[in-house]
Formats: structure tokens, C-alpha cells, sequence
């Protein structure tokens, strides 16, 4: 499976070595959804490769995505509540 640059897994998973929550969309990803730090993203990023999940999630929109990503591993209640109470590192990384 080819990657279609849809964004989906720098938004949907929690990455632990960026401090990223669950269904937040990395701070490094641009708005058209490339990497601006791709030279020295983390070894986890330069490990993921596209597999049967990235065909399973299509959707015509990011947020779709995401939804679905986070509802085939059950995480969307999870995500939910991350959304609501917010995340002081990714807005201090934001901003
Ligand atoms: S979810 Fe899959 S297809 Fe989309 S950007 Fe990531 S690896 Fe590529
Ligand atoms: S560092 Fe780059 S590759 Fe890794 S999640 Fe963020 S935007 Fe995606």
C-alpha cells in the first residue's frame, strides 16, 4: 500500500516521543498535511510504514479520517474527553 499523504496518522494516534495526544494534530504537520520537521522526526514517524489501516480509514476528508481511525481501535470516547479538557504541552508547542 502506497501512502496518500492523507495526514490521518500524524493526527489521529497519541505519539508519545512528540508529547502528542490522542486525535490532536501534530504541531509539525502543515496545512497541507507534510511534515515540516520530516529530517529529524522521530525514529517512531521514520518506523511507521502504510499498511492495511491507512485502506481501512479512507475517507474524503482529514477529520473523517480520524474519526475513523479512532473508532477502529475504540478510541474515540478517548479522544472525546483529551478534546474537551484540552492539552497544555500541545498549546504551548502551538503557540
Ligand atoms: S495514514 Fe497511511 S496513507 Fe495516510 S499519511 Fe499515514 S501512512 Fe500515509
Ligand atoms: S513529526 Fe512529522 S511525521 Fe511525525 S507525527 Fe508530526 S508531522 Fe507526522
Amino acid at each position: 500500500m502506497e501512502c496518500t499523504r492523507c495526514g490521518a496518522c500524524c493526527v489521529a494516534p497519541d505519539i508519545a516521543a512528540l508529547d502528542k495526544p490522542l486525535g490532536l494534530r501534530c504541531p509539525h504537520l502543515s496545512p497541507d498535511n507534510l511534515c515540516t520537521v520530516y529530517d529529524c522526526r522521530p525514529q517512531v514517524c521514520r518506523d511507521y510504514t502504510p499498511d492495511w489501516v491507512c485502506r481501512a480509514i479512507e475517507a474524503p476528508t482529514l477529520d473523517e479520517r480520524v474519526s475513523r481511525y479512532l473508532a477502529l481501535f475504540e478510541l474515540t470516547d478517548e479522544a472525546a474527553e483529551v478534546r474537551s479538557s484540552g492539552c497544555r504541552s500541545m498549546r504551548a508547542a502551538r503557540g
